[in-house]
């Protein structure tokens, strides 16, 4: 099975990717989470990706286009996969058209800007695990009592300033995918407001999944 997981940045979609790919037997592929390890380990990729990501841009469709085609072409995608974060322009979901990639379904995240800043800005990071906490309530779990204070972190792009141009680029250049795949008959709406318990079993259900 591939999906696409598309929504505006907050929306629960990595949360709800990492809740489902064990009972889908299928990997999540977040370019924002490759884009952020190029980051860290310094690579040419890192280096030109880094200012973009940290003013709320996006990284140009040919450096992530790039960077999806080599993910999917490994082994562990066989099965399938979730693409979370990609595409996010049409020129990306034309190269995945091009790549002969066949997408199951696209998932559609709806939510409201208020959920979005309060989800972002409350949004932890663990370095040790990747694992997503929130010290906003809304039913993303919140970092345990004994976790220490230093393994999370708070992305650069999670910070205020950040956080509106992502939203502004988010309805500029990736909504119009809504369009794009909705023409395909892909779409499949989910109310993105809700806690992400069931977002997530809203989510399997439409796809049939126990
Ligand atoms: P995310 O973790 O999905 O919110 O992505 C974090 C940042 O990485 C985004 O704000 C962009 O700067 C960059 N990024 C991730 N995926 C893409 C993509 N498909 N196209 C362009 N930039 C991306």
């Amino acid at each position: 099975m591939k999906l696409i997981f598309l929504g505006p940045p907050g929306a629960g979609k990595g949360t709800v990717a990492q809740k489902l790919v064990d009972d889908l037997k299928i990997i999540q592929i977040s370019t924002g989470d490759l884009l952020r390890e190029a980051v860290k380990k310094g690579t040419e990729l890192g280096k030109k990706a880094k200012a973009y990501m940290d003013a709320g841009e996006l990284v140009p469709d040919d450096l992530v286009i790039g960077l999806l085609k080599e993910r999917i072409a490994r082994p562990d995608c066989q099965n399938g996969f979730i693409l979370d974060g990609f595409p996010r322009t049409i020129p990306q979901a034309d190269a995945l058209a091009a790549a002969k990639v066949v997408v199951d379904k696209v998932i559609n995240f709806n939510i409201a800007d208020a959920v979005i800043i309060s989800r972002l800005s409350g949004r932890r990071v663990s370095r040790k695990t990747g694992k997503i906490y929130n010290v906003n309530p809304g039913g993303i779990p919140m970092p345990p009592p004994d976790m220490p204070k230093d393994e999370l972190f708070q992305r650069d792009d999670d910070k205020p300033e950040a956080i509106s141009n992502r939203l502004v680029v988010y309805r500029k250049q990736t909504e119009p995918l809504i369009a794009y795949y909705t023409k395909k008959n892909l779409i499949i709406n989910v109310d993105g407001n809700r806690d992400l318990g069931p977002i997530a079993a809203e989510v399997k259900k439409a796809l049939g999944v126990k």
